[in-house]
């Protein structure tokens, strides 16, 4: 089961890939700030078959097959809409009091997102320490393909043999999140977390892979902790609701059958409200949790020039379609 749900990093790292082939991927404001972006997916890409052809040639399949035009605008909407929140969350604060703009990013479920990168080199003075969580095999495979890329290209990555950062900044942490949330906490300090400092916990398709109660326990453990040493906690996540039409029951009957795959809570948070419930009714009530969904973003959120832009990298003329995918995946962030 653990295999299962660890192998849909495949289809993200695939998308992500087939949007960098076109263009889509990254929009002109990254860029303009790490242009670094396609050189790094790439040369991440290449490297994997040294370390693991298997999975290797899983994602290659992949990238032919997930590659069309809905899917891509879904993977280009998803990572800017990330990153836009991020880029707002990390603007520095008015005080200028030194600490307070510093920061640290915990992202939950990692997969091969290569965000410490970007991030590093817009924000070097001011992260502190980014942590990648994944399960062991995966973070096993992460580590080896960014030490050996590590080796080719010194300057670009400057990472140590298990391929976190040599000044301690970036960590890999092997955990498997259904483990007791306690534990969690303890790992989390052992690879230099510092629960007083401003932090972003990222989750980016990982809540939907956990069981109801262990989510709850998880959002409501690292809540606490966080906030009884800081109020400075920020949450981005991102997942797929199921909707009040058909579309959560087809895409679990699909996933079930197709690949023995289960979202345990896309019909229980299947709208907006009630995926926002599943943080407020946790979280102090005086944080205001906001929630979009794609389309959303798509409509309102991305600016003419950019939409334009992105229109053009592939023909597209389902726009129906398109709409009722997009508004079945949503970014909650506070
Ligand atoms: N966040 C990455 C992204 O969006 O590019 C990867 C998304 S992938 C769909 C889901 C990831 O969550 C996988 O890498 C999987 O191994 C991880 N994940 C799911 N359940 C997990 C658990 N219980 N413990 C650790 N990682 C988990």
């Amino acid at each position: 089961e653990q295999l299962v749900i660890q192998e849909t990093d495949y289809d993200a790292i695939s998308s992500k890939i087939a949007c960098i082939n076109k263009k889509y991927l990254p929009d002109p404001q990254i860029f303009s700030v790490y242009p670094n972006y396609e050189l790094l997916y790439n040369s991440y890409f290449n490297e994997l078959p040294k370390v693991t052809r298997r999975s290797y040639n899983k994602i290659k399949k992949l990238m032919s097959s997930n590659n069309y035009p809905i899917m891509n605008i879904g993977t280009y909407l998803r990572t800017v809409s990330i990153d836009h929140v991020l880029s707002l969350y990390l603007l520095p604060n008015s005080d200028n009091a030194e600490k307070n703009n510093h920061f640290q990013i915990i992202n939950l479920g990692c997969g091969t997102d290569l965000r410490y990168f970007q991030y590093n080199h817009i924000y070097e003075e001011r992260l502190e320490r980014y942590i990648d969580v994944d399960f062991p095999m995966a973070i096993e495979t992460k580590g080896r393909v960014l030490s050996n890329l590590n080796k080719k290209n010194p300057s670009l990555f400057d990472l140590n043999d298990n391929g976190g950062s040599t000044d301690g900044k970036y960590q890999l942490m092997s955990f498997n999140l259904n483990r007791n949330t306690d534990e969690l906490i303890k790992q989390l300090e052992l690879v230099g977390c510092d629960f007083s400092l401003k932090t972003i916990i990222i989750t980016e398709c990982c809540l939907c892979y956990i069981e109801d109660a262990k989510s709850i326990e998880l959002i409501s453990k690292l809540n606490s902790v966080f906030n009884a040493k800081t109020n400075n906690l920020h949450w981005v996540s991102y997942d797929p609701i199921g909707g009040t039409d058909k579309f959560g029951q087809i895409m679990t009957d699909n996933l079930l059958f197709q690949r023995n795959l289960k979202l345990p809570t896309l019909l229980t948070y299947n709208t907006k409200e009630k995926y926002s419930k599943r943080f407020s009714s946790i979280i102090n009530s005086d944080i205001s949790i906001k929630i979009e969904d794609m389309w959303e973003i798509f409509q309102t959120k991305i600016p003419l020039k950019e939409k334009t832009r992105v229109q053009k990298c592939e023909f597209l003329d389902e726009l129906e379609e398109l709409k009722i995918i997009l508004s079945h995946y949503v970014i909650l962030y506070f």
